[in-house]
């Protein structure tokens, strides 16, 4: 799970990590207001859930109550397209109204959780404020890393290491330390994916604080965190997947056209993958679960024809702990009841195979019975 920047802010000001004074604005007044208690000085900033505002014109500087005001009347209610929302853009809706900080210098701390040594690895860079991956690939001697070993946490001479290597200056060391273990701090007690502080700012007065932060949450964890949970913003997320996650079921939007209903998430990939074969494009991700019911093949039916992309859907279970006899059925009833209008393929195998053939081809549905998942994705792509 994703939030906005004025609330990775406020999460991390209560581990001790240094941010700049601000409050959220959902409208013009609130933005004056808030820009008032600053002193009319203020940065206007855009919250989306995408980074690269900066560029997009998403982060205003006013240095009156006035520009405030003009600046927020243009950016709420516009629709901002970074390079990371995608051409479609994002609308905002909300506005985080900041002192506006005498930087000297940016800098880049990252946190991720590296799949190598299965451990948190702290990242930072003197080269802030720039796309991190664009430094990454062209000098990757500029981004210095620290593994961090569970047991003790992040040490302090691993923080002034990586402060040292990133041009910190000498006497504020021991606040980027600081920084750095707050953010740790945070990072394992939240239970984050990701944390990301660009730019990390070194100021005229001397404060080390984060101007820009992205805090990602493990959604399999968020049920220890239903105060993080209460930060969800659901206007940032793909409708589909709200809906499908009411359901129980996995689903993740895609480009491509034709929409896909697996069991397990594996089967699924492997869905993919043979549908891209045979130079097809799926619509989506979707793992209905082992246990899948009539209700819930009927409401992952509706959720991937909700999507005006897919031109058709194959379906591909294996017959396990449920019969194909009766998930034949379930998509039989699920089509009706949907008035599916495009072509569906469906693979079954596994227990009662051919009972649930022999469903599928007496419906009197436009159903095509596929014979393997090599069969099924060919007539699929060559259907849409
Ligand atoms: P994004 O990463 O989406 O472009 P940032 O929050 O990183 O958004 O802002 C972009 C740039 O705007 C920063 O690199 C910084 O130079 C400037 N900026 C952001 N917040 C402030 C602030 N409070 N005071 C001064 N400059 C700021
Ligand atoms: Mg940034």
């Amino acid at each position: 799970m994703n939030i906005h920047e004025y609330q990775a802010k406020a999460v991390l000001a209560s581990y001790g990590v240094a941010v700049p004074q601000g409050k959220v604005a959902f409208t013009v007044e609130e933005a004056v207001e808030a820009a008032k208690e600053l002193g009319g000085k203020a940065v206007v900033k855009a919250q989306i859930h995408a980074g690269g505002r900066g560029k997009a014109g998403g982060v205003k500087l006013a240095k009156s109550l006035q520009e405030v005001e003009q600046h927020a009347r243009e950016l709420l209610g516009k629709t901002l397209v970074t390079h990371q929302t995608g051409p479609e853009g994002k609308v905002v809706k909300r506005l985080l109204i900041e002192q506006l900080s005498n930087i000297q210098k940016e800098y880049y701390i990252g946190l991720v959780v590296d799949r190598n040594t299965g451990r948190v690895v702290m990242m930072a860079s003197g080269e802030g404020g720039m796309e991190i991956e664009e430094v990454a690939a062209k000098t990757p001697e500029k981004i210095f890393r620290a593994t961090i070993d569970p047991a003790v946490g992040l040490l302090p001479y691993q923080a002034r290491q990586l402060a040292y290597s990133i041009g910190i200056p000498n006497e504020l060391v021991k606040k980027a330390a600081q920084f750095m273990t707050a953010l740790y701090h945070c990072f394992v007690d939240k239970d984050c994916s990701v944390a990301e502080i660009n730019p990390l700012v070194v100021t005229a007065e001397g404060d080390v604080m984060a101007l820009d932060a992205k805090l990602n949450f493990d959604d399999n964890a968020l049920y220890r965190h239903p105060e993080i949970l209460e930060l969800r913003d659901l206007d940032e997320e793909d409708p589909k997947e709200i809906e499908a996650s009411k359901y129980g079921l996995n689903y993740i939007a895609l480009d491509g056209n034709i929409g896909c209903m697996v069991n397990g998430a594996g089967l699924a990939m492997a869905t993919m993958d043979t549908i891209k074969y045979y130079g097809g494009e799926p619509a989506n991700f979707l793992d209905v679960g082992g246990g899948a019911s009539e209700e819930k093949v009927t409401e992952a039916f509706k959720i991937i024809l909700s999507d005006p992309k897919v031109k058709g859907i194959l379906v591909n279970i294996f017959g396990g702990i449920m019969k194909c006899d009766v998930i034949a059925s379930g998509v039989v009833a699920a089509a009706r009841q949907v008035g599916l209008d495009k072509p569906l393929v469906v693979r079954l195998e596994g227990t009662n195979v051919e009972q649930g053939k022999k469903i599928l081809n007496e419906s009197g549905l436009n159903i095509i019975a596929a014979d393997s998942l090599a069969d099924a994705a060919q007539r699929i792509v060559s259907l849409v």
